[in-house]
């Protein structure tokens, strides 16, 4: 090997390895500083591997991350190694009795009566990463059976969509349950038939102390024949609502009375409470148990991922899989998860946006991924918190903290950074002598990004700056403070209206001497009008500095000594949802 080439090969394996490790774009410093560690005999030649290493380096960060990636995996694959030796990525554990089954199937399947909340990641995301992580399917199945009690609505079915694919888990097919009621009315007929279920037109009271005592009643024992008569006066409209119920026969004796005999179908009167897609088309009505057990079945899901309230579920529809000669799929019933403070109540959501409490469902007072998301929350957050869960039996609490914490990581190296100055005072500083100009990366990490350029002209040695007045009132008379990346001023005067400053000093270092606080400013008369919606939903006013015009709608920065926010709407001017410090 000729020493050009080798001087190349040493540039190209540490550019490499920088690029990789930098989103894609090497830096020459650090990969020049990484050839003379390795290599000190080169020092003498630092200037003509300079100029060689600029050229490899551009054409380096010419290339795809993945490109990049690559090509340092053929060559040097040791230095990849380095990227794994990081703390592992937490990752679910396997999931029981795979080898069962030609291929794993998953479902999510909520009722469309309400927008999803975090409380419901758990059960998506287990469900399509196991669906994932084994090549199988993930199905999405709405379960809208109840017209009255948990009506759907239409514009749930969509929001639900939308939710998912925003948390990234692409389903690989999708069913309503309310299409498929002759499917139901089909099995339930074979039940009845089979004497494996029966037609229950007691008084509800009646029928419950029967139960509760382990006893009969007398519809139980009619013969099929006059539960099939009952049946086809059930779809035909001679009973009516509450007047009958089809119930699965199981063990009387069950030691848990909920198991007994479950209600399987029942009628709701449609007329009064039309189902959002098919209005009063039927009356007769699946329960939770019957549908789902069925479709479980027909649609080959193979394993249920669900909360451990299901745990009694799959005792009922357990009869039911007894008198079809199904097998039952393997269940992970995991525990309950907590968000503390969060309302996960669909009733209550519901409730405060039908009475104004709440301006929609993308309330930022509201932990519904409609509101994380328009907070700037991202769904990468959302899954590391799942997966470091996992789906294990005990209950877990998570606070806002922690998923604050998991966003903030991800949020810190992806969000560039923006002057904002909050409820702004006037700031004039006397004594300036010259113009300044300041140039500041968008990104102190990521230089590539680009920066922002503001410009100080006295006029008559004199500048006005916008500051923050809660910055402001910690200053007193003779305090000498640094107006960020600018330069030092002493106060002279403060007042609710303004402060009158004159300039001291431009190096950082005098400030740092002793011990001057740093504070955010925009030049007077620049910068644009921004409103925060916080969390609580309260309104924090400032003046966010000009760059921030060009920021389209639904990008997350980061407000110097603020707060990570995204920007929600660019008008006359911008507003901006806060996430977290
Ligand atoms: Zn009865």
């Amino acid at each position: 090997m000729s020493k050009a080439t080798e001087l190349d090969q040493l540039i190209q394996k540490y550019a490499l390895q920088n690029a990789v490790k930098h989103n894609g774009k090497a830096e020459i410093g650090p990969v020049i500083g990484k050839i003379l560690a390795e290599r000190s005999d080169l020092k003498s030649q630092a200037k003509e591997i300079t100029k060689r290493a600029a050229e490899i380096v551009k054409e380096i960060n010419a290339l795809s991350l993945s490109e990049q990636k690559n090509l340092l995996n053929k060559k040097w694959p040791e230095l990849l190694v380095e990227e794994k030796v990081r703390p592992e990525e937490k990752v679910l554990p396997p999931l029981l009795n795979v080898k069962k089954y030609k291929e794993i199937v998953t479902r999510f399947s909520p009722n469309p009566d309400c927008v999803l909340h975090v409380g419901n990641a758990r059960a998506i995301i287990l469900s399509h990463d196991y669906a994932r992580m084994y090549k199988g399917k993930f199905i999405l199945r709405f379960e809208d059976t109840d017209p009255k009690t948990k009506k759907p609505m239409l514009e749930f079915y969509e929001s639900i969509r939308e939710d998912l694919s925003w948390l990234e888990c692409k389903w690989d097919s999708e069913f309503r349950q309310s299409e498929r009621l002759p499917i139901y009315y089909e099995y339930s007929k074979k039940l009845l038939q089979n004497n494996q279920a029966y037609i229950c037109t007691c008084n509800r009271e009646k029928f419950r102390k029967l139960i509760m005592d382990s006893k009969p009643c007398p519809c139980r024992n009619l013969s099929p024949e006059e539960q099939l008569d009952r049946w086809n006066k059930m779809l035909g409209g001679t009973y009516l609502e509450g007047e009958a119920v089809v119930r699965v026969k199981t063990d009387l004796n069950h030691p848990n009375p909920a198991v007994r005999d479950w209600p399987a179908l029942r009628i709701i009167n449609t007329k009064l409470y039309p189902h959002p897609i098919l209005g009063s088309k039927y009356s007769v009505w699946p329960l939770y148990n019957l549908a789902s057990g069925i479709d479980d079945h027909l649609m080959g899901i193979t394993h249920i991922i669900r909360g451990k309230e299901h745990l009694t579920n799959e005792v009922r529809q357990r009869y039911m899989y007894t008198y079809f000669n199904w097998s039952y799929p393997e269940t992970i019933h995991y525990g309950r998860l907590k968000v503390t403070g969060a309302i996960l109540s669909k009733s209550k959501i519901r409730l405060g946006v039908d009475e104004g409490f709440f301006t929609g469902y993308d309330d930022p007072r509201l932990a519904t991924f409609k509101a994380l998301r328009r907070r700037g929350i991202v769904p990468q957050a959302i899954r590391k918190i799942i997966i470091e869960i996992g789906p294990k039996t005990t209950d877990s609490i998570i606070s806002w903290e922690n998923l604050y914490a998991y966003n903030r990581k991800i949020l810190d190296s992806t969000s560039n950074r923006y002057f904002f100055v909050t409820t702004p005072i006037k700031l004039i500083v006397e004594k300036i002598y010259k113009p300044y100009k300041t140039t500041i990366p968008l990104h102190p990490d990521y230089k590539q990004r680009g920066n922002r350029s503001f410009t100080v002209k006295p006029t008559n040695n004199t500048a006005a700056f916008h500051v923050s007045s809660n910055d402001i009132k910690l200053f007193k008379k003779g305090k000498i403070i640094r107006l960020m990346e600018l330069f030092n001023l002493k106060i002279n005067k403060v007042d609710t209206q303004e402060v009158k400053a004159t300039f001291h000093s431009e190096p950082y270092s005098e400030a740092k001497k002793i011990g001057a606080p740093l504070i955010h400013w925009i030049p007077f008369g620049e910068g644009v009008k921004a409103e925060v919606v916080m969390p609580n939903a309260s309104i924090i006013e400032g003046i966010a500095e000009d760059e921030c015009r060009k920021l389209s709608e639904g990008t997350i920065i980061q407000f110097e000594r603020f707060g990570f926010v995204r920007i929600d709407q660019q008008k006359e001017y911008l507003t901006a949802y806060f996430a977290h410090i």
